[in-house]
């Protein structure tokens, strides 16, 4: 089926989507991170940005947040990149664990992948494919500016959260010699942990999120720069990787009511990509049982109700003025 939307329409959604979700009590910052744990509960911004460059933002849309799990995305890009889609789900994997973001189990289970670059052993694991191999700094240049191209704009590293990451990360220390044990670390495995903690450290807006969610939506096009980010033939990739397990243990719930395939952090961020339509954030430091930030979730899923989208919904959305 065709299906028009105007622009006004979209504004008017996020708009009210936002008030809506802006009411809601409920979740917990995340803690086992300590630095996340004294961040304003009350922060809220919600981004909406359309493949031409239009976008929509209500309230702490500048507020620079970690990135966390989110950073899983432009690097398992830039992964595929370097080493093509089929490297990744060579070296790495696309299934979904049903285990939490961070579980050994998982690994244990699948001892011969580490699952997906969307969690937390594939994502080391994809830190560890990164060239050129064996050189931290020109590693984690790559990542940072393949960021940067994607958002238009560059992220800032947050030291104090980087630090206290770098503190506390026990189990991904585990998970990384884990996966060095099942040949699954593709350079230094102590270097490879530290890109990935320094990633998931790294500050972002809503709003530049949502410009990487629409360059994603966009085939690779960034509606701001108007450059071509990455190969057209990566979206339907990262895409597929973001709706099977974008949202941890309930990627699957998420995706049945919200019709938006999402990925989310423990920094209370949410990334969603509307493939031909649209890239939507939103921000919320507290977070559910899950790890999924308890606002920014019904905010994103409310707009997708009031607009009547979905990816499966078969339809050809059209957006106009
Ligand atoms: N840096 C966090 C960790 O490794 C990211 C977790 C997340 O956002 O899911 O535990």
């Amino acid at each position: 089926m065709n299906k028009t939307i105007t622009k006004s329409q979209i504004e008017g959604a996020a708009r009210e989507a936002y008030s809506h979700a802006a009411g809601l009590s409920g979740g917990a910052n995340a803690d086992y991170i300590p630095f996340l744990a004294n961040i304003n509960p009350r922060l809220f911004g919600l981004s909406v940005m359309l493949p031409d460059g239009t976008s929509f933002n209500f309230g702490d849309t500048d507020y620079s947040f970690g990135i966390e799990s989110i950073s899983k995305v432009p690097t398992a890009i830039l992964a595929m990149r370097q080493h093509t889609p089929a490297g990744v789900l060579n070296e790495i994997g696309a299934d979904a664990t049903g285990l939490p973001f961070n579980s050994i189990f998982a690994i244990l289970l699948e001892n011969d992948h580490p699952s997906t670059p969307l969690v937390n052993a594939g994502a080391i694991s994809a830190c560890s494919m990164i060239d050129p191999k064996g050189d931290a700094d020109a590693k984690w240049n790559a990542i940072t500016q393949n960021i940067t191209d994607l958002c238009g704009s560059a992220p800032v590293l947050i030291d104090e959260l980087y630090k206290s990451e770098s503190a506390t990360n026990f189990n991904n220390r585990a998970i990384t010699w884990l996966l060095k044990n099942y040949n699954r670390i593709y350079d230094d495995p102590d270097m490879s942990l530290d890109l990935y903690t320094r990633q998931c450290s790294l500050g972002i807006t809503s709003s530049q999120l949502a410009v990487m969610a629409a360059t994603i939506a966009s085939g690779g096009v960034n509606p701001l720069t108007g450059k071509q980010a990455f190969e057209p033939a990566i979206a339907p990739k990262i895409t597929t990787l973001i709706a099977t397990v974008g949202f941890y243990q309930h990627s699957g719930d998420w995706l049945y009511t919200s019709g938006i395939p999402a990925k989310s952090g423990v920094g209370g961020g949410v990334l969603g990509v509307l493939p031909g339509v649209l890239g939507i954030a939103a921000f919320a430091p507290p977070l559910d049982s899950a790890g999924n930030s308890v606002k920014a979730q019904a905010a994103v899923r409310e707009f997708m109700q009031i607009l009547g989208l979905g990816i499966m919904n078969g339809d050809r959305v059209t957006v106009t003025d």
